[in-house]
């Protein structure tokens, strides 16, 4: 069951890099509203560390080593905020995740949920802080409260991914107060936040694949 999940993990890791290429020229363009414009950018080369290390591992890992494996090449190839913290959450969801003989619908909301917590502690930013975690929070108490009441993991990942792009909408009347754009905050007014953004985008495929 861990290997098929590491095999469904890697295609993911490959979709989201597939999708952040796309839209890497616009996060840096929203970056450098008030930050250094190098999200784009830094999340793309993130992701492709990430699909190297996964696909340097073969086919005979479990998903937690896949995903500790290229949570740590995120981190260290990244650079920036956004690096290290996708980087951390991504080695936390294979932690979480374990390798277990069978995966249950709550397994996936607490692995999540310990993802979103390590992101949190590490980065110290709350809600309405506008960062990241105004597109994860949403989406990790969604997808709890979906699976919780009895929704499969495809419609839980729709609806969830349905609350961080309300999120990530949202930070566009935010200040940010935390990281790079807080010297310059007033400009961003009417901006989205460029991490909340990638959420979304990384989200919204993974909820795309899983209900193909
Ligand atoms: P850097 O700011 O180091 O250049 P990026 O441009 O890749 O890194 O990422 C910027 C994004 O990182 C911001 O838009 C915000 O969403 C997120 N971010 C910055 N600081 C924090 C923090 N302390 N906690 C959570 N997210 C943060
Ligand atoms: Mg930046
Ligand atoms: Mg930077």
């Amino acid at each position: 069951a861990s290997r098929r999940a590491a095999a469904t993990a890697r295609r993911l890791l490959e979709a989201a890099r597939d999708a952040i290429a796309v839209e890497a020229e616009h996060l840096g363009e929203l970056d450098a509203v008030a930050g250094d414009g190098d999200h784009g950018i830094g999340m793309l080369r993130g992701l492709n560390a990430a699909v190297d290390a996964a696909e340097a591992l073969g086919d005979a890992v479990g998903v937690r080593e896949l995903l500790e494996t290229a949570g740590d090449a995120w981190s260290e190839t990244a650079g920036g905020t956004s690096g290290a913290l996708w980087g951390s959450g991504l080695a936390e969801l294979g932690r979480a995740l374990g390798d277990p003989e069978q995966f249950r619908p709550e397994d996936a909301a607490a692995a999540v949920s310990a993802a979103c917590t390590r992101i949190a502690e590490l980065g110290g930013a709350a809600p309405g802080d506008k960062t990241m975690l105004d597109a994860m929070v949403p989406f990790q108490r969604a997808l709890a409260a979906q699976l919780d009441s009895g929704a499969d993991l495809a419609s839980a990942l729709a609806i969830a991914a349905g609350a961080a792009a309300e999120g990530a909408a949202a930070t566009s009347g935010m200040l940010p107060r935390r990281g790079r754009a807080t010297p310059l905050a007033e400009r961003s007014l009417g901006h989205p936040d460029p991490g909340a953004t990638s959420f979304r985008i990384i989200v919204d495929t993974v909820a795309g694949i899983a209900s193909a």
